[in-house]
């Protein structure tokens, strides 16, 4: 009997979902997220990804709008600094509102998985409030594979997660007077 496509993904995945965090602070954890989700649209998931604390199309939601119709992206974020000691109130608004969409799409039943952006580093900012988070976390359906990213991981969500990677910076090209640049950073 011929399997389709969507009874060969749930056999792959075995319905285990992961939870997998990228931190660290040197450059690589949200386009590795990125590499995770391109990997996993070839293997017919539909994924689902909130930025938070970013404003602007970087390349990759450019990308994806032309591209990769399995791939959803939403920001949640202005396109400036926050101040972590005295964050503005919108941006709290802002990263709230984020969180909430990102709980439907976890929770809505349609994506195979689920990548949040930046979020440790909206914790850090106190803009979210870790048991949120954690709850969020805990509850998300069985199969359903969890991204987080962004420097500053709590440990409490590192104690959860199934895999993390500390990605640590050797050397960046910003410190050579390497300026950003489209297609690396953004
Ligand atoms: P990327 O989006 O390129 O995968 P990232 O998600 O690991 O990077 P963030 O911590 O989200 O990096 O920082 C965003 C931007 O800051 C990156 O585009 C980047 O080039 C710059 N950056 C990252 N790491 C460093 C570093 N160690 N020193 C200076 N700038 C950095
Ligand atoms: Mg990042």
């Amino acid at each position: 009997m011929k399997t389709t496509k969507n009874e060969k993904k749930s056999a792959a995945k075995k319905n285990t979902g992961l939870i997998m965090v990228f931190t660290g602070n040197g450059k690589g954890k949200t386009t590795a997220a990125f590499g995770q989700a391109l990997r996993a649209i070839g293997q017919g998931y539909k994924i689902f990804i909130l930025q938070f604390m970013k404003g602007r199309k970087y390349g990759e939601f450019i990308a994806a709008e032309k591209y990769l119709p399995p791939l959803t992206i939403r920001l949640s974020g202005l396109d400036s600094f926050v101040m972590r000691d005295n964050p503005a109130a919108i941006d709290i608004e802002l990263a709230q509102k984020g969180l909430s969409t990102a709980r439907k799409a976890i929770m809505s039943g349609k994506y195979d998985m689920v990548v949040l952006d930046e979020i440790n580093v909206a914790l850090y900012f106190n803009l979210l409030k870790l048991k949120d988070v954690i709850d969020l976390i805990k509850n998300k359906p069985p199969a359903l594979d969890l991204i987080l990213t962004g420097r500053y991981a709590p440990k409490e969500i590192i104690k959860l997660a199934d895999t993390v990677s500390d990605v640590q910076e050797v050397k960046h090209h910003y410190n050579a007077g390497i300026k950003e640049r489209a297609g690396i950073e953004y």
